[in-house]
């Protein structure tokens, strides 16, 4: 279950990360209800959000009072504390949240979460992380895994598809990847087609397994 328009979501832990949630949630149209115990934390985002609270998550009641009950997603974003986002984690999962995020610092911090239940985990240092170390070399400009084993790629087109459609590169034949979009210098993003003629300097958006997506994009 995701956010719909109009539904509520609960936002705990207003750090760097929950903010970004709770505020793009927010400017995105949907009821969000922001807590986090500390109160100069919870005055910092008066002007930001319409609907935050003080509150000491990992108590149920609490929770119940301010009417977590009623929402259709929550997003644990409390990082430093463990054992305060695994109490608040557990409370949501009792009250029956039907779709909790939490995020998580470590593995075993992760692995906690999932056993407790939370339904999604996320790792934002991890996963940024990630992202970086792909970009950093120069050949991906970005780096999106969306599974363990599948990736969307931004790279620069290779030499030898240079002045060939995509049909006749044989990008999915030979290299094994999916040419979703691409981009011509001083142009925007569009589909790609079997026709669309590559030219030197496009940038591709591929879709592929991510080795498979990483070597074709150090293909020069
Ligand atoms: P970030 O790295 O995103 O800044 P932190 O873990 O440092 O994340 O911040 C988490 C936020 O969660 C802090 O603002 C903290 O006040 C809040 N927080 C910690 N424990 C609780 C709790 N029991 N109830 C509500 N909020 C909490």
């Amino acid at each position: 279950l995701r956010l719909r328009a109009g539904d509520a979501a609960i936002v705990i832990g207003l750090g760097r990360f929950g903010s970004a949630v709770a505020t793009t949630l927010e400017e995105m149209g949907h009821q969000v209800l922001g807590v986090d115990a500390s109160e100069g934390i919870v005055a910092d985002h008066a002007s930001r959000l319409t609907h935050v609270l003080q509150a000491d998550s990992t108590r149920i009641e609490t929770l119940e009072e301010i009417g977590a009950k009623d929402v259709a997603v929550a997003v644990v974003a409390i990082g430093t504390d463990i054992e305060a986002s695994i109490l608040t984690t557990s409370a949501l999962v009792d009250l029956g949240i039907a779709s909790i995020w939490a995020k998580a610092l470590t593995a075993s911090h992760a692995r906690i979460l999932d056993r407790v239940g939370a339904h999604h985990v996320v790792f934002p240092e991890r996963e940024m992380g990630d992202r970086v170390a792909h970009q950093v070399t120069g050949r991906m400009i970005d780096w999106i895994q969306l599974e363990d084993d599948f990736a969307l790629v931004e790279t620069t087109a290779p030499a030898d598809m240079v002045g060939r459609t995509i049909g006749e590169s044989g990008a999915r034949q030979r290299h094994g990847v999916t040419i979703v979009c691409i981009k011509p210098v001083g142009q925007t993003f569009t589909y790609a087609t079997a026709e669309t003629v590559v030219q030197e300097g496009d940038l591709l958006l591929v879709a592929a397994e991510a080795r498979v997506a990483e070597a074709f994009a150090n293909l020069r």
